[in-house]
């Protein structure tokens, strides 16, 4: 899809990871600058949860224009493809998926004029680095909220103004990185990814689980097994019509 410019020429993208920081600057940028043509930018695995897919949907009417999603594949097909599972010693999925695809869209974009990425880094999170583009020649970074001194209290604010609730998770509904009370939400409320989860870890003989993180067995088949018992993880029951834990956030 063709980026909107400036009358300049330039192009506007707004990384949009679909977490609370990401979105609270977009609709910020948008009614603070009514005059720039904004592009939004996703980059989805496909293996996000419905939930979310909603959640970018209703970003795409609060500001004006459907969000434009970056695609490089599936989640699913490129685990076939590596013929691995994506790991904490290899996080090929982000890169692959997210980080590189992204990077290239932005390399097409200076080919017609500047680019300037907007990446929602909060003022209250000095140390955290991401988005890291600028070495791509023609590109430009801001960080916005830390222009306006956002911190997390001033980005809660703008969503609950905005009546934004993001979804509890905005990773892959099969993320090794997720604890054993999301892996029970999933294998409650969408058992049908969780069973699509098994099949692949049974296809290629490894698990999205890693050994000794928790008590409960490592591989999905057996998990699935030991629920369908009525055993629950505990966290589960404390964060039942609670929020959920932080999911796992980056940084496009
Ligand atoms: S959310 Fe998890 S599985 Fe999905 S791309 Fe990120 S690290 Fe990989």
């Amino acid at each position: 899809m063709n980026a909107r410019r400036d009358q300049w020429g330039n192009v506007h993208v707004v990384g949009l990871s679909g977490g609370h920081d990401s979105t609270a600057m977009a609709v910020e940028l948008r009614e603070r600058h009514p005059e720039i043509p904004f592009n939004f930018v996703c980059t989805p695995t496909g293996n996000e949860s419905a939930a979310m897919f909603a959640h970018w949907r209703n970003l795409g009417e609060i500001l004006g224009s459907s969000l434009i999603p970056v695609i490089a594949g599936s989640l699913k097909a490129m685990i076939r493809e590596e013929k691995m599972l994506p790991n904490f010693r290899a996080r090929w999925c982000t890169r692959r998926l997210k980080i590189e695809p992204y990077r290239q869209w932005l390399k097409e974009q200076t080919l017609f004029g500047a680019t300037i990425s907007y990446i929602g880094l909060r003022a209250d999170e000095e140390g955290r680095a991401g988005g890291a583009y600028d070495d791509i020649f023609g590109v430009e970074m801001r960080f916005p909220l830390r222009e306006w001194g956002w911190g997390e209290p001033e980005v809660q604010a703008k969503l609950a103004r905005a009546g934004i609730i993001c979804p509890d998770r905005t990773d892959c509904e099969w993320c090794y990185h997720q604890r054993i009370g999301e892996w029970w939400e999933l294998w409650f409320y969408n058992r049908e990814s969780f069973m699509g989860a098994i099949a692949i870890e049974q296809e290629l003989g490894y698990t999205f689980r890693t050994p000794g993180r928790d008590s409960w067995p490592v591989s999905l088949a057996e998990l699935h097994a030991v629920f369908s018992t009525g055993k629950m993880p505990t966290i589960s029951l404390n964060r039942m019509g609670r929020e959920r834990m932080a999911p796992v956030e980056y940084d496009l």
